[in-house]
């Protein structure tokens, strides 16, 4: 379920990462959020449980299923999608028209699905698509990180691939070689001023 009548309200100050699976879009946000309290990060919902240090309402608004299901049924979901097969998660449309309406400069950092449907509903939105320096970086960042099975990794590495080929669907792409480097030039596409170092 994409968009809603009031979508494209949100055109403007809306900004939206995506890329592959391993890219590093977590660690990316996460020193956003950590370096960068200008940028108002959504917190989405989702049906995964907490992993250790993970705060509701922080991290993610952590739902049962039944939950997820109202707000689907409820409208309430700007976007949502099952990722890797097992577990939904979504972006509040109200706290984002929210912050949006208040000129708050918004980062969504979403699976691919989930973007394809801001475009559609929010097409004036600005789509960044964060890249692997190489295929081969992606493949080690993803085996060396340890936290999926080999089967998984297989899985995880041919979703990948397909991912990769989204990057022309983009409006700008930044490579992730270095994690402060990119949030600093994401910032920037944003038209914030990156801090000094
Ligand atoms: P993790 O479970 O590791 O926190 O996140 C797994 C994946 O879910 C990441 O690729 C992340 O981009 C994606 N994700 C997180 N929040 C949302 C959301 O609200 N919508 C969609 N479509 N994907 C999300």
């Amino acid at each position: 379920m994409a968009g809603g009548p009031d979508a494209r309200s949100l055109e403007g100050g809306l900004t939206v990462l995506a890329g592959p699976t391993a890219v590093g879009k977590g660690t990316v946000s996460t020193y956003i959020r950590d370096n960068y309290p200008e940028v108002w990060l959504s917190v989405s919902a989702t049906t995964r449980p907490p992993r250790p240090g993970e705060q509701d309402g922080v991290h993610y608004f952590f739902k049962s299923s039944d939950e997820f299901d109202q707000l689907i049924a409820e409208g309430e979901f700007l976007e949502w999608a099952v990722v890797h097969g097992h577990n939904r998660y979504g972006t509040l449309r109200s706290t984002v028209a929210k912050a949006v309406a208040e000129g708050k400069s918004v980062l969504l950092e979403i699976d691919l699905q989930g973007a394809r449907q801001v475009k559609a509903a929010v097409p004036g939105a600005r789509f960044v698509f964060l890249a692997p320096p190489t295929w081969d970086e992606l493949v080690r960042r993803l085996v060396g990180r340890g936290t999926e099975t080999v089967e998984e990794q297989q899985r995880r590495l041919e979703t990948a691939k397909l991912e990769l080929a989204a990057e022309p669907e983009f409006d700008h792409t930044i490579i992730n070689d270095d994690v402060r480097r990119a949030a600093d030039e994401l910032v920037s596409l944003m038209g914030l001023t990156p801090h000094p170092r």
